[in-house]
């Protein structure tokens, strides 16, 4: 990467952005981030994070669909690279509430390429999603085939977004949608299934099943996304108009299977069934002969070591803290 370039990471305070900004201020690059600190879950979350990750000062607090607040912001930094993760997360909230997917995911997105383009931002990275595949039945799944109907109006913001990126103009920009699948890890997000079941048995809760314990994920550890990210960001290949490439290891396990792993690291879990949740996909699994093809490190941490370590970061959180952030919108 030259020592001209100059990162702007979105969702910067979130799970995966504030891991993205570590890396690159450990390798020593010019990076800043933007972050309007959605209360999806809890605030103070964010800004621990920030602090114990040793962020303070990279985050400007700023709103993606605000136009004219992103100007200023570009006019600023003049980025060389943008990676877009700032988004509304979850299949399940737009039940409560539809708007910030429509905000943050459609509005947000579409005013980040546009600036984008306008100050000749060589590479604009963005997060796409697993959940853009529904229920398709043709796994391993495959970027080149066709998509069913969207499950949720997350995996269609999801959608519309590599639909744009694709269809629009920008001759001097490469677009990289990356399909994100179930990445967990230390400082993960309060509402996906790995965080919920070490929290529930380090706070002696019992941990709420809401899909069948057959469901398949194919759960990809943070730090092996984040060293995907650094490498296209920092590659001199050159990958075209639009890319979309699946980030994950291609090695699903079942909600079962994580349970026997947590069994066998002596932990003991207490579940409490609970009725099936209909926006829940049975599986996904990842082919990754596109990440590998590109020359892509692949993700390669096995699930018991990523648990392990998430765990073991778990195990450091305030007790207090660990309830609120827990109990937070749950
Ligand atoms: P996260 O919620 O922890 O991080 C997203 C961050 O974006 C949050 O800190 C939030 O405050 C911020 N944000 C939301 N709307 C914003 C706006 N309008 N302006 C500025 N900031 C805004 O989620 P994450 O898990 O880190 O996800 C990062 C990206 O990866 C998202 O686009 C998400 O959809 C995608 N993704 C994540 C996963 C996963 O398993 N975690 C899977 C697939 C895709």
């Amino acid at each position: 990467m030259s020592t001209q370039t100059r990162i702007l990471v979105t969702g910067s305070a979130g799970f995966i952005g504030s891991n993205v900004v570590k890396k690159f201020k450990d390798f020593g690059f010019s990076v800043w981030g933007i972050d309007n600190y959605s209360n999806y879950y809890a605030r103070s979350m964010k800004e621990q994070r920030e602090l114990e990750m040793g962020l303070e000062g990279v985050t400007i607090n700023a709103d993606i669909a605000d136009r004219t607040q992103l100007f200023e912001i570009f006019k600023k930094i003049e980025p060389t690279v943008v990676i877009n993760l700032a988004a509304q997360g979850g299949v399940r909230a737009s039940r409560i509430d539809p708007s910030p997917y429509l905000h943050s995911n459609q509005m947000g997105f579409l005013n980040l390429l546009n600036l984008s383009r306008e100050f000749n931002v060589s590479k604009f990275i963005y997060a796409s999603s697993s959940s853009v595949y529904g229920d398709s039945e043709q796994a391993p799944f495959r970027e080149s085939s066709e998509l069913p109907a969207p499950k949720s109006l997350y995996a269609l913001s999801k959608m519309s977004n590599e639909i744009v990126a694709r269809d629009f103009s920008s001759p001097n920009m490469t677009k990289i949608g990356l399909r994100f699948f179930t990445v967990y890890g230390p400082w993960g997000r309060p509402d996906m299934a790995v965080f919920r079941i070490l929290a529930s048995m380090r706070l002696r809760k019992d941990f709420v099943l809401t899909a069948s314990p057959d469901v398949k994920r194919d759960f990809t550890f943070v730090d092996d996304v984040s060293e995907v990210i650094k490498f296209l960001s920092s590659s001199n290949v050159t990958y075209g108009d639009h890319q979309l490439i699946n980030v994950a290891g291609g090695n699903p396990y079942s909600l079962a299977e994580l349970f026997s792993i947590i069994e066998k690291m002596g932990l003991e879990l207490k579940i409490r069934i609970a009725d099936r949740d209909s926006l829940d996909v049975k599986l996904t699994h990842a082919s990754v002969d596109k990440l590998k093809s590109l020359g892509i490190p692949a993700p390669s941490t096995s699930l018991a070591q990523g648990v392990e370590r998430t765990f073991d970061w778990l195990r450091g959180v305030d007790d207090v803290r660990l309830s609120e952030w827990f109990e937070y919108n749950s």
